[in-house]
C-alpha cells in the first residue's frame, strides 16, 4: 500500500497520535481540525521538521461543503491518497430528559454525519482507482451504552453500521472498511469527565487504566500496514477489557 493519508481531527488527542505515528512511520499526512490552528500548525512543523511531509487545513467535518473543499485540498497536497482514518468527534453529555435539540445534532452531526461528509468526497476516488482503506474510530459506547450519551452512542452505533455497510460495497475493490472502538482513553474528551469519573471508572475496567491515545494509534497503524487486507467489516476494540 502507498502511504497517504488523510486523518480527520488530528489536532489533539487519539487524532494527533494517529497522525505522529502514521508520519513517524513515513506515511504523507494531511488532517483537519475544527478550531486547534496553533495545535494543528505545531503538529505540522513537527513533522516537517523531522523530515517528513505534513499539512493540515481547517474544516468543520459537519459541513459537507466544506469536506468537499478539504478532501480536494487533502488531494492536491498529497498528489494521491491511500487511506482515511474518520476520528473527529464530539460529546455533549446530559441525560436524555434534559437534553436539548442542538446537543442531540451537534453529536450526530459532527459524529455521524461527519462521517459521511468526508467519507462521500473521497470514496468515488478510491473506488475509481480500485484501492484504499478507511477505518473509523467508533466507541464501546456504541454497543455498552453509557448514561448520560444517548446522542453519542447512537452516533456510535451508527458509525458501525455504516462501516459494515459500506465495507460490503466496496469488498470487491478490495477496500477494506472498518472501526477501533476504544474504550477509555487518556484525551481532552475524557479529562472533561473529571477526576472522581475518572477513578470510578479506572475500578471498572480490567486492567484498572485508561488507554493512551498512542495504544489506539499503533492500532490503526497496524489495520492501514496492508499486511491484513482481509480484515474488512470488523470493529476491533481496544479498551483495557472493559467490554469483555
Ligand atoms: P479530543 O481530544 O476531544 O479531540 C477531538 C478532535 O476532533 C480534535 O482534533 C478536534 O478539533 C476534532 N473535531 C471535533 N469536532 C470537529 C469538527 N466538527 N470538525 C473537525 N474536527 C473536529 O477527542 P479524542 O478523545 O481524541 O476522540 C477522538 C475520537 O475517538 C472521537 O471520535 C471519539 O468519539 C473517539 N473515542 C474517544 C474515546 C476516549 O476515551 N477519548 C473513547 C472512544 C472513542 P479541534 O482541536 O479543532 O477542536
Amino acid at each position: 500500500m502507498g502511504k497517504k493519508v488523510i486523518v480527520t481531527g488530528g489536532s489533539r488527542g487519539i487524532g494527533k497520535a494517529i497522525v505522529q505515528q502514521l508520519a513517524s512511520e513515513g506515511w504523507e499526512v494531511v488532517f483537519n481540525y475544527r478550531e486547534s490552528a496553533a495545535a494543528a500548525e505545531a503538529i505540522v512543523k513537527d513533522i516537517v521538521d523531522n523530515g517528513g511531509k505534513a499539512a493540515c487545513y481547517k474544516c468543520d467535518i459537519s459541513n459537507f461543503d466544506e469536506c468537499t473543499s478539504f478532501i480536494a485540498s487533502a488531494k492536491e497536497f498529497l498528489g494521491d491518497v491511500d487511506a482515511l482514518v474518520n476520528n473527529a468527534g464530539i460529546t455533549r453529555d446530559t441525560s436524555l430528559f434534559l437534553m436539548q435539540p442542538a446537543q442531540w445534532h451537534d453529536v450526530i452531526d459532527t459524529n455521524l454525519t461527519g462521517y459521511f461528509n468526508i467519507t462521500r468526497n473521497l470514496i468515488t476516488y478510491f473506488m475509481k482507482n480500485k484501492k484504499g482503506a478507511i477505518i473509523n474510530i467508533t466507541s464501546v459506547s456504541g454497543f455498552t451504552g453509557i448514561v448520560g450519551q444517548t446522542n453519542y452512542c447512537a452516533s456510535k452505533a451508527g458509525i458501525i453500521g455504516f462501516t459494515r455497510a459500506l465495507a460490503k460495497e466496496v469488498a470487491k475493490l478490495q477496500i477494506p472498511v472498518n472501526c477501533i472502538a476504544p474504550g477509555f482513553i487518556e484525551s481532552d474528551m475524557t479529562a472533561g469527565l473529571g477526576e472522581k469519573h475518572i477513578d470510578e471508572i479506572k475500578a471498572l475496567v480490567p486492567m484498572k487504566r485508561l488507554g493512551k491515545a498512542e495504544e489506539v494509534a499503533q492500532l490503526a497503524s497496524f489495520l492501514l500496514s496492508g499486511k491484513t487486507p482481509y480484515i474488512t467489516g470488523q470493529v476491533i476494540t481496544i479498551d483495557g477489557g472493559l467490554t469483555v
